[in-house]
Order: C-alpha cells, then sequence, then structure tokens
C-alpha cells in the first residue's frame, strides 16, 4: 500500500498587504516552482498563487483576520498551478509580525497525495468489488449460515431472482435437504475453527425455486466487518454428479429390468455373507422360455421378464431381501435372517403373483406364463458357506423343481 510523506506536504507563506515576504520551499513546490526564488520572482502578489475565484474571498480574509474581525481558521482550497496540476490545500492563518509590521503567516498542507491514495483505494475496492460481482463462480459470505454477502452468480445457481432475496434468508441452511445438515454444521464449525482449510466439499442444494442442485463448494473462514465469517465459492457439479450417479447405477443394475446384476450381486454377498450370518437364498428360472420367445417373439420375451423381475422384487424388499437377475430369465433372491418358511412364503407368493399375469397379444391372443423356483440356505452348505456352494444348493433344488413339473416351489426344502 503506498504512503503519503507528511513532512514534504506542509509549507509556509507569509503575506503583508497581500504581497509575499516570505516562502519556504515546501510552499514553493506545491505551487509549481523550482524554489522560493522561483516562486518570489515570478509572483507580484499572493493573488498570482490562488484562483480567481478565490481573489475577492483572500482579500476579504486578509483584512477580517488582520482586523481582527475573525479569527484565524483552516480552509480547503482546490486550485491549479501554473504547470496545470490540480491540487487540494488545507491553508491555516496565522497572525504574525513582518518587519515590525502585521502580516499573515499562511501554512499550506498538500492533502492531493492523501486524495490520489484515497482515489487509489476506492478504485482497489472497486476492481475486487467488480471482480467479485462479475465472478461466474457462486460467492457467498454467512455467519453461523445467515447470509452477509452474495454475488449475482450465487443467486442465478440458487435459481433465485436477486441478490436481496438471498440477503432475506435468515440461514442459508434452508436450501440444503434436511438430512445434511448436521454434517453441514459440523463443517461449518471445523472451518470457522481452523481445524479444516483449503478443501472442497460436494453439497446438495436445494434452490429457491426447488430444484436439487449439487454445488463444488470451497469455504474459508474470513474477518467480515471484524467478525469472523465463511466465504464459499460455489461451482455447480450437478451434471458431473447425476454422470457418476448413473455410471454407478450402471454399474450395478441390469438395464432391462433394474434389479441388481450378477457384478453387484456378488459384492452384495460378500458384505452379508460372513459365517455367522444366517443367508436364505432362492433362484428362479421362467418355465419353457425359449416356446414363448419362438412363439410371440423377443419383445414379448422381454415383457415376460420384466413382469417377473417388478413381482420379484417387490416380494423379496417386503422382507428386507434383494433381488437379482441372475441370467436370462433367471432371477435370485436372498434374504438376511429370514427363516426358510419366509424363503417359502416368498417364493409361492412370487410364483401365484406372477402365474395370475396374463400377457396380451391382442384381444383374442392371451398367454400365462409361470416361473419355477429352489430354495436353500447357507446352513445347508456343508463344505463351508461359500458363495458358489450356495447357489449350487439352490441350483439342485430349482432342478427338481423342474422335475416336479414346473410352475411349483422346490417343497422339498420346507420338510428339511
Ligand atoms: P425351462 O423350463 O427348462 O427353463 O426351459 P426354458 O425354455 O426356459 O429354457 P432356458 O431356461 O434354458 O431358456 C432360456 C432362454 O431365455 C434362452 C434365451 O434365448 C432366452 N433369453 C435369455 N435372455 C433373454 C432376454 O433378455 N430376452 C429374451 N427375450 N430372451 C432371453
Ligand atoms: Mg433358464
Ligand atoms: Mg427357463
Amino acid at each position: 500500500m503506498p504512503s503519503i510523506d507528511f513532512e514534504s506536504t506542509y509549507g509556509v507563506i507569509i503575506i503583508q498587504d497581500m504581497n509575499i515576504v516570505s516562502v519556504d520551499a515546501n510552499y514553493a513546490r506545491i505551487y509549481g516552482y523550482q524554489s522560493p526564488e522561483d516562486l518570489l520572482t515570478n509572483s507580484n502578489s499572493f493573488l498570482d498563487l490562488i484562483s480567481e475565484d478565490y481573489h475577492v474571498a483572500a482579500c476579504q480574509n486578509y483584512r477580517d483576520t488582520m482586523s481582527g474581525q475573525r479569527e484565524p481558521r483552516g480552509h480547503t482550497y482546490t486550485n491549479v498551478d501554473r504547470n496545470g496540476r490540480e491540487f487540494t490545500v488545507f491553508t491555516i492563518d496565522h497572525l504574525t509580525e513582518w518587519q515590525g509590521r502585521p502580516a499573515l503567516q499562511v501554512t499550506v498542507i498538500d492533502l492531493s497525495p492523501a486524495i490520489e491514495l484515497q482515489n487509489l483505494v476506492r478504485k482497489q475496492d472497486q476492481m475486487y468489488y467488480d471482480m467479485i460481482m462479475q465472478s461466474a463462480q457462486g460467492i457467498i459470505v454467512h455467519r453461523d449460515f445467515k447470509p452477509l454477502m452474495a454475488n449475482p452468480s450465487w443467486v442465478k445457481l440458487q435459481g433465485g431472482k436477486s441478490i436481496e432475496q438471498a440477503l432475506q434468508l435468515d440461514s442459508i441452511l434452508d436450501l440444503i435437504p434436511q438430512n445434511n445438515t448436521n454434517d453441514i454444521r459440523k463443517h461449518y464449525q471445523a472451518i470457522i475453527s481452523g481445524e479444516l482449510s483449503g478443501t472442497s466439499t460436494v453439497v446438495e442444494n436445494i434452490g429457491f425455486d426447488g430444484i436439487h442442485r449439487f454445488f463444488n463448494i470451497y469455504d474459508n473462514a474470513i474477518t467480515w466487518k471484524g467478525q469472523p465469517a465463511v466465504q464459499v465459492v460455489l461451482e455447480d457439479v450437478t451434471q458431473k454428479v447425476m454422470l457418476e450417479k448413473q455410471l454407478v447405477h450402471q454399474a450395478n443394475y441390469d438395464e432391462m429390468t433394474d434389479l441388481l446384476n450378477r457384478r453387484a450381486i456378488y459384492e452384495w454377498l460378500r458384505e452379508h455373507m460372513s459365517s455367522n450370518n444366517y443367508l436364505v437364498c432362492m433362484l428362479l428360472d421362467i418355465d419353457d422360455f425359449k416356446s414363448i420367445n419362438d412363439t410371440y417373439g423377443h419383445m414379448v420375451g422381454d415383457e415376460v421378464i420384466c413382469a417377473l423381475a417388478n413381482i420379484t422384487k417387490r416380494n423379496a424388499e417386503k422382507v428386507g431381501g434383494v433381488a437379482g437377475r441372475w441370467g436370462g430369465e433367471e432371477f435370485i433372491i436372498f434374504i438376511p435372517n429370514a427363516s426358510l418358511e419366509t424363503a417359502h412364503e416368498v417364493s409361492e407368493g412370487v410364483r401365484q403373483q406372477f402365474h395370475q399375469v396374463e400377457f396380451k397379444i391382442d384381444e383374442q391372443l392371451r398367454f400365462n406364463s409361470s416361473v419355477s423356483i429352489g430354495i436353500s440356505d447357507s446352513q445347508a452348505c456343508e463344505d463351508g458357506v461359500t458363495i458358489d456352494a450356495l447357489v449350487n444348493l439352490t441350483d439342485q433344488s430349482l432342478y427338481r423343481a423342474k422335475a416336479n413339473g414346473k410352475n411349483c416351489v422346490d417343497g422339498d426344502v420346507v420338510a428339511l
């Protein structure tokens, strides 16, 4: 920050009957002269140094001060020196004597450097203000979530109409889904206490327009009008977050049925299949599905697969289980900590509901399909519980259901 040398801004002149009788080097320099001699040679009267606009007032001032009608006091004048430089001075008059006669001593302080400095600071402030106001990134300053400043980009990113609308908010927590507010409060404390800094976080906001958006936020503890506050800079990453969610979904869910795919089922099993976690497993396979494809085409076949997928998912989730697409027209269900009886009830429910679905080709042509279901549990794995052992046992049960005439749940299991 530039500073002012006050010593050099202070000059003195002594005038008598409006004539200059003495002047110092600083005064001469402030008024655009090389030296006191230069000033004295080029100025016949004090009036030559001041703007014509002030001539009458200066003469009046001289007379009134010298006659004692007026207490000497300070004035501020703006002058243009002989080089065309505009400068502002503060002057203070004192009564004095020169060669035995009363004279007026005028002390001037050049205010121009201070004014220039003030203008520079003002310009810099304006530059920072413009930078913040024109930033494409949203910026908000808040203290304990009460907004203190927001820029137009922040308002726009939050689907708002005006900065006033933003500043009227009692708390920006109003824009955060309720489930997340505790985490956000903890995050604020970590930032304000200095425990956390220079990090970025993805947060979900519900804008003024009710739309959910995701923002990458960078927040920092700052001092705002002398008090601690937090400055938040945010950028919209909604598309990126949605794409990531979509990719994660695609990696785990079968596109056609929206059930867990085989990879995700294995992952689920790895998490849930510890030795002391009892699991029941069911395998479902549509009966004579090849002939459905052959008779009505693959599109109809797909429709039949989706119908069973929905029924399977609904029934599995009702009892805290998960359902996945194991293969073409085969599905799998796992229910943690449920009895074989429950597994049998779920399977019977699925079998019956699926069998009741009527697939309509046209007004005349309708058909029903059926499914066979095998059941097993982790206790039946004699040589240790592994994913493959459990699925193999369940597959054998499914084979028995097929052998028993299809459209049934392998009954042997219930007897176990
Ligand atoms: P079973 O009663 O013994 O199960 O006889 P099936 O005819 O159903 O025999 P299988 O289970 O082996 O038949 C599976 C058929 O499913 C073979 C394949 O062409 C068909 N398929 C697999 N995936 C799809 C799919 O996504 N869409 C359609 N339409 N058909 C599929
Ligand atoms: Mg099959
Ligand atoms: Mg089949």
